[in-house]
């Protein structure tokens, strides 16, 4: 499928959605635009694709090893004892994908007595994905938006979870900012760019940009942050957000990723992942308004290690051999190091005012 010119493939069935909708409506912000590729009911990426794992187009830690969930499991365990045990605590998770994470949580639950008969709660917004995460966990309770939870102490984990919501793109102008947005051409799908103008949420922004930079903003993750924090301000828990990404968005990070290689993201909307990075300062901003006391930012690396992976891994390591002791090894490393995953993925802790620092997380 090469069109006239042969030289981009032809619009998909989301592509030619998208393109009606700019015709009739005016061009997409970035983030409508990435809303659309990845939750788009019929085309979208995380309601149709089998995104993760070898076969699929990237892997997460949960699906590097079995020892990332359960050093999650050991971290919320110790902070729910820490906070003396409340019966009436929930585990979450947010944007669980296949549900493994959960698995392995659960598997090391037991060795901290309670927690693991606390009930699962998951955000999930793809229909598909919460069938995959209900197989694998029985029981586990679904709410597709943070607003669902209940009131109660919230022992939380979010892996990969904040880098798949939408972001806008903003281009530093003298008089402003340029919003890039997606429009079309006869070729198909094209950036553009509105006329600049300020946006009071980029003020702070101005001190460190010059003309031409690019910065980033998640407009889902204050109010997303707003309802775990009051919760958590109120009756208790934690949160552990994991991601890539750094203390304040720099530049495009916007990235496509299908089949574990780079793609162009406008190329076929709904068939690649497309994320960007967390811009920590963000979370931070919003968890501190709502009352909390944000960790400091750790590297994955330094976290993991700082609960015991190396020694959990050497255990694991005793009934392995051959191919199956080297991509454990191998896994172990990707996880740590700080030149791969290890220093690229931060965790940021978020508690109420006076609650114990998760273990892994202090200063
Ligand atoms: N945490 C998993 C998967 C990360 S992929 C892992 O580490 O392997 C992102 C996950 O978030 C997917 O499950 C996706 O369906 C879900 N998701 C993406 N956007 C969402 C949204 N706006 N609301 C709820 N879930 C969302």
């Amino acid at each position: 499928m090469v069109d006239p010119k042969g030289t981009r493939p032809a619009m998909n069935a989301l592509a030619e959605t998208l393109r009606q909708r700019i015709g009739q409506h005016g061009p997409l912000t970035l983030a409508d635009y990435m809303g659309e590729c990845l939750l788009h009911p019929k085309h979208g990426y995380y309601t149709q694709q089998e995104a993760f794992g070898r076969s699929g187009d990237f892997i997460t830690a949960p699906e590097i090893s079995q020892m990332f969930g359960e050093m999650i499991g050991l971290c919320l365990g110790a902070t729910w004892q820490a906070q003396g045990a409340p019966r009436d605590a929930i585990v979450v998770e947010l944007g669980p994908g296949r549900g493994t994470l959960m698995q392995d949580l659960r598997r090391i639950a037991p060795a901290v007595p309670g927690f693991d008969s606390l009930p699962i709660h998951m955000i999930e917004a793809s229909p598909r994905l919460r069938r995959l995460q209900s197989d694998a966990l029985p029981g586990v309770i679904h709410h597709a938006e943070a607003s669902g939870l209940p009131q109660a102490p919230l022992f939380l984990i979010a892996n990969e979870f904040f880098d798949a919501l939408p972001i806008r793109q903003f281009r530093r102008h003298s008089a402003g900012w340029e919003e890039i947005l997606v429009g079309c051409d006869a070729n198909g799908l094209c950036f553009g760019k509105a006329a600049p103008q300020p946006y009071h949420f980029l003020d702070h922004r101005l001190e460190d940009t010059e003309p031409g930079m690019i910065v980033e903003y998640c407009p889902a993750l204050p109010p997303i942050v707003a309802e775990l924090s009051q919760r958590i301000a109120d009756h208790g828990g934690a949160a552990l957000i994991v991601d890539y990404g750094d203390w304040r968005s720099q530049g495009d990070t916007v990235q496509a990723v299908s089949h574990h290689q780079p793609a162009d993201p406008l190329a076929a909307p709904g068939t690649a992942d497309l994320t960007a990075h967390l811009d920590f300062e963000a979370l931070y901003n919003a968890a501190k308004a709502a009352g909390l006391r944000p960790t400091r930012l750790t590297t994955q690396g330094v976290f993991l290690e700082r609960l015991g992976l190396t020694q959990r891994a050497q255990t694991l390591a005793k009934s392995l051999s051959g191919a199956a002791l080297d991509s454990h090894i191998a896994a172990h490393r990707r996880l740590t190091h700080p030149d791969e995953m290890g220093g690229l993925f931060k965790v940021m802790g978020l508690v109420a005012k006076g609650a114990a620092v998760p273990p892994g997380l202090e200063p």
